[in-house]
């Protein structure tokens, strides 16, 4: 089992280049507030995949963390859940790189401002769309849900 671990994490220059470009602040130039994106941890088990920590990716990014499965599992077709540790398991594999690449676009659709590039917004759901209302400039954008 440890070595299976040691192989999954194991990651190639490329994909590591790739995941070092994922660590970029995104920056809030209201605040100047710098903004890590999580990078994510995967552990593949049999069929599944554990994303770790995901409840910790969620606050930060500050989304319900069943939204933000629900996004993930839509753009991935897979099946999803959350354990009592806060870590999401997937039905089929996946890798941290595709997750990531995914975490990104949720952040640049639904947390980021499209008018003030701040991430101080907050996501209001309704049957049909969502409106993201930024905190830092007031703009209001509708998106479509999921
Ligand atoms: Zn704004």
């Amino acid at each position: 089992m440890k070595e299976l671990l040691k192989r999954v994490r194991g990651y190639s220059y490329e994909e590591l280049l790739d995941r070092a470009f994922s660590r970029i602040p995104v920056r809030d130039p209201s605040k100047g507030v710098v903004f890590e994106v999580p990078s994510i941890e995967t552990i593949a088990v049999g069929t599944k995949t554990i994303v770790k920590s995901f409840r910790n990716i969620a606050h930060v990014v500050s989304r319900d963390e069943k939204l933000l499965m629900k996004y993930l599992v839509k753009e991935l077709a897979a099946a999803g859940s959350i354990d009592e540790a806060g870590n999401l398991i997937l039905s089929g594999r996946f890798s941290a790189q595709v997750l990531d690449k995914l975490l990104r676009r949720f952040i640049d659709t639904y947390v980021k401002c499209p008018t003030c590039g701040s991430i101080h917004t907050v996501l209001e759901k309704s049957k049909k769309t969502f409106k993201l209302k930024c905190l830092a400039c007031s703009a209001e954008t509708t998106l479509p849900s999921f």
